[in-house]
């Protein structure tokens, strides 16, 4: 018992900080890309011709990336000969519509903004969530039950992943949604009580990944149901996930 105690003292309070202090992220991590369309030249089409899925679009002479489909591989960045394209480190990258995340560079960055008044009013300082892993690869599953451990602690915001469809206030949905889970995709949406809200985590759920289109696979969350907050990532690091959940309830502006 006293070794315990004194073990727990010598680590001290491993809670992070956040949102008041972010905590460093690995050199390697891809955040929001900085895309300066204006030294594209007209005829290039490096970065189109390269992105496994399409995320880049030029039309108009405009470069557009949506990074609701991008994987955050950075193969685009690392051969863009004029340096148009570059990914800073910054994490934040939540919003509320689907549009919002097909940006050409210019302009602030459409950050998520709250639920409406009367919403988080219902739902109090409480925001109960059940979880569907509607056939993903598990990478963004496994950030977001990252979420609920000591390091992040969600529950300290009142944010915690409940087991029943029932208690819950909302769906996470992460997943590209295979035709094989879209009953239960649905079946577990409507055993929420209304009002729900329903937050799409990872490229697949937002716009069906990789596989998209395919027979099987669907193109995302946003097909079956009206999708509340946006989170892109391949996986998104938990700290974006966290950042859309504080945005969504309000606690961060
Ligand atoms: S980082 Fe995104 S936009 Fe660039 S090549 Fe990879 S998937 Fe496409």
């Amino acid at each position: 018992m006293i070794g315990a105690l004194l073990a727990r003292l010598s680590q001290g309070y491993r809670t992070l900080k956040y949102p008041e202090e972010t905590p460093p992220l690995s050199g390697r991590y891809r955040g929001l890309p900085l895309l300066d369309g204006t030294r594209c030249p007209a005829e290039c089409a490096v970065c189109t011709g390269l992105c496994p899925v399409g995320a880049i679009t030029r039309r108009e002479d405009k470069t557009r990336l949506d990074l609701g489909t991008c994987l955050f591989c950075g193969q685009c960045a690392a051969a863009c000969p004029e340096h148009s394209l570059t990914f800073s480190q910054e994490h934040r990258m939540a919003v509320r519509q689907r549009d919002d995340l097909v940006f050409d560079g210019a302009g602030p960055f459409p950050h998520a903004t709250a639920l409406e008044p009367g919403l988080r009013r219902f739902l109090g300082r409480s925001l109960r969530l059940r979880e569907v892993s509607a056939g993903g690869c598990n990478a963004c599953e496994a950030d977001t039950n990252v979420l609920s451990t000591i390091s992040y602690d969600l529950a300290r915001f009142g944010i915690q992943f409940v087991a029943s469809p029932r208690h819950a206030d909302g769906l996470l949905v992460t997943g590209p949604v295979t035709r094989n889970m879209e009953s239960a995709l649905m079946k577990t949406y409507e055993a929420v009580p209304e009002p729900k809200v329903v937050i799409a985590v990872g490229a697949c759920a937002i716009s069906g990944g990789m596989f998209s289109g395919h027979d099987e696979v669907g193109r995302g969350v946003g097909e079956l149901l009206p999708v509340d907050l946006f989170v892109p990532g391949c996986p998104p690091h938990p700290l974006t996930i966290l950042d859309g959940l504080l945005r969504l309830i309000g606690r961060v502006r």
